[in-house]
Formats: C-alpha cells, structure tokens, sequence
C-alpha cells in the first residue's frame, strides 16, 4: 500500500515509521527543508494545498491521510475524488472550528462547557454576563498549544481580551476549574470496527501539552469516554485515529476539543500499548482489522520542548526511550519527547519525576 501524507512533522514521522514495519510506504507533502517524516519516506515539497503536488501525490497513492489540523478541507475533498482520503475530510472541517465543534458535542449529547459564539465586543460583555468570569476567549479557527486564547479572569479584562483577540471569529468558553485532563484515543476502518486505548491523564502548561500517564485507573470514566468516543466515530463515519481531550470535574466529563488524526497525548502507544496510534491509524486507512489497545504496564511521556536536554539520552534504558524529532530547537517548540513504561504506578512516577529534573 502506498499512502499520501500531507503534512511531514513528527506525526508524519511516526505514522511512516509505523507504516514501514506494516510493509506500506509513505510519501509526504511538507514545503519545509528536512521535516521530521523525511526520515520516514520521500517528501514533495510544496506547499499543504499546491494543486500540482497534491495531484503528484493522488497518482502515487492508494490512500491519502494528514497529520495536522490546518490542511484546507476544499483541497481534501478535490483529492477524495481522486484517491480515498481519511479521516473523512468533514471532520476536519468540524474540527476546524471551535463553535461546530461544540455544536457537534451538543447534538450528540456530550457533555461541554458553556459557551458563547463571539464576534463584537457587545457579544464578548454579553458572554461574560451570560457565563460568567474567568472565561476563556479562543480564535475559533487555527488556534493550537494555548495560541489564540485569553483567560478572562475578571470584566476589567474583558477590554484587553478584545484588543488581543478581536476582529476574527472568536469563542468564549466558561472557565473549567477542572481536577484533571484526559484525552480518550479511538480508532475506526471502514468496516466499522472500533478499538479504543485506555484512558490518558495530561498535565498542560501554557497550554502545551507537558505530561501524559496512562492507564487512568477509573473503568467508569473510561466507559464515559468511550460512550462519547464512539457516537463521535459512528456520527463522523470516521476512519482512522480520532483523540478527543476532556476535562475532569467532579468525576463528570466535559468534551473539550477532538482531533481528527493521532494526537500527542498517545504517543507512550509506541512503546506502551500492543498496538500504537500510529499503526491502527494505518491499519484502519488501508482498510485492515485493527489491532489489540490493550497497555499491560504503566506508561507516561514527557514532551521536550524548546530544546533537547543535555542529559537525555543518558536516561534512555529499558524502561525509558527517546525520540528525537530532528528539529532544530526553538522556544515553545515540541523537538522530541521520552516515554517511561514501568510495572507499577508508583515506580512510572517515580521515572517521570527523574525526567522532569532533566527537562526542566
Ligand atoms: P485547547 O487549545 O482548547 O486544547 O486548550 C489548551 C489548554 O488550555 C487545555 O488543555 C486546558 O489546559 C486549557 N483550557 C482550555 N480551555 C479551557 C477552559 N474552558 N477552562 C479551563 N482551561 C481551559
């Protein structure tokens, strides 16, 4: 099988790497020197949505898949006509937009914050009157790791929060005093089988995801999340990975944002599950049965972010595995990241804390 990506950053990396142990081959669309999937297969490189590269891609292509969210949905669906394409690109166009999103959480019955759509200063007091303060005021489009949001924490903010954000479509959200975050990592192939992961537990600063552990040990939640994981895939005829963030309040759930593709949050699948995100993600784009979740240890990654640490490879062990994305380093930017598998809970921890001290 020969699958198109469009997109060549770590993702693309890992889904190739994935897909090379599967006997397929990848090819990506990146307009960057050197991208991170160049590793992992050929790259054309052109821009997301260059017509002539995309049609060089279709003729070279069994199946096209992406690897972030940004890719414009009209050129997914020129190619649709051309070669299958998942995810179905109308669940990118939904996830491209925080208020049909949400509008899709509502309508399938997941629970969610409150929220308001935003798009004058007289609906951003209105929102705040309405919700309350803090709020949380997102860029409806083309926001990701905290770009694109204000915190709202009293009405004297509300000013600022407008000169910051206003003039684009916009969101306000009632603020989550939330106990903890998790995302719940689903896969769908086009017979309709569906295999899910166990829960994850992510720990966020300034909004990039920091920290993940796996399993959550809560079979309630996860059988919430599940609930919800599924009418998202059934509702979408999704194929593929499908990740879906949640918060924690109270031990109820409330649907965040979901992600049409592998997500960062189930990347200790590699080593931490039978079968990773990225490989099921290819196995259900090539139309496959798709292969056991099941995570017998403990697992946790932590990003690399910024920069690769010194002592990093130094802690690499049985237990501990790096991956460096071969990115050159820059604030604020994911380079790479280690996921620890141990027995127990306790120890899990306990190799994650020993990292954090190197990384921080
Ligand atoms: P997002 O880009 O929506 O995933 O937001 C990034 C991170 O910001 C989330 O993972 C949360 O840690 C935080 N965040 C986003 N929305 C809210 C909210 N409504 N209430 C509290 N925290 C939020």
């Amino acid at each position: 099988m020969r699958i198109g990506v469009i997109g060549g950053g770590q993702l693309g990396q890992m889904l190739g790497a994935a897909a090379g142990a599967l006997g397929a081959t990848c090819t990506f669309v990146d307009p960057s020197d050197t991208p991170p999937a160049s590793s992992a297969g050929p790259v054309i490189k052109k821009a997301f949505d260059d017509p002539y590269a995309l049609a060089e891609l279709a003729r070279d292509s069994d199946v096209i898949t992406y690897e972030f969210e940004n890719v414009p949905v009209a050129a997914l669906l020129d190619l649709a006509e051309r070669v299958p394409v998942y995810p179905p690109p109308g669940a990118l166009r939904i996830a491209q937009d925080r208020l049909s999103e949400k509008e899709l959480f509502k309508e399938l019955d997941i629970a969610l914050p409150g929220y308001q759509a935003v798009d004058s200063l007289e609906d951003l007091q209105a929102a705040a009157t309405k919700l309350g303060v803090p709020l949380v005021l997102k860029t409806r489009r083309f926001g990701y790791d905290g770009k694109g949001q204000f915190v709202i924490r009293s009405v004297d903010d509300i000013s600022a929060a407008w000169d910051e954000l206003g003039g684009q479509p916009l969101i306000a959200e009632a603020f989550v005093d939330f106990d903890y975050e998790v995302s719940v990592i689903g896969a769908r192939n086009p017979a309709g089988d569906v295999v899910i992961w166990p829960l994850t537990s992510n720990e966020h600063g300034q909004g990039i995801l920091r920290t993940s552990r796996a399993p959550v040990a809560d079979d309630e939640l996860l059988a919430r999340a599940s609930a919800f994981m599924n009418r998202l895939l059934a509702h979408l005829d999704y194929v593929g990975v499908l990740s879906l963030e949640l918060f924690v309040v109270d031990r109820s759930l409330l649907a965040n944002e979901f992600a049409p593709r592998v997500h960062n949050s189930g990347h200790w699948t590699i080593e931490g599950a039978a079968t990773s995100q990225f490989s099921n993600h290819i196995l259900a784009i090539t139309g496959q049965p798709l292969r056991s979740t099941t995570c017998p240890d403990f697992a946790g990654m932590v990003n690399l972010i910024g920069q690769i640490p010194e002592g990093a490879s130094a802690l690499v062990g049985p237990r501990v595995f790096l991956h460096d994305y071969g990115k050159a380093p820059r604030p604020g930017r994911k380079l790479g990241h280690i996921t620890v598998v141990a027995g127990t809970a306790a120890d899990r921890d306990a190799l994650l804390l020993e990292i954090q001290k190197t990384v921080t």
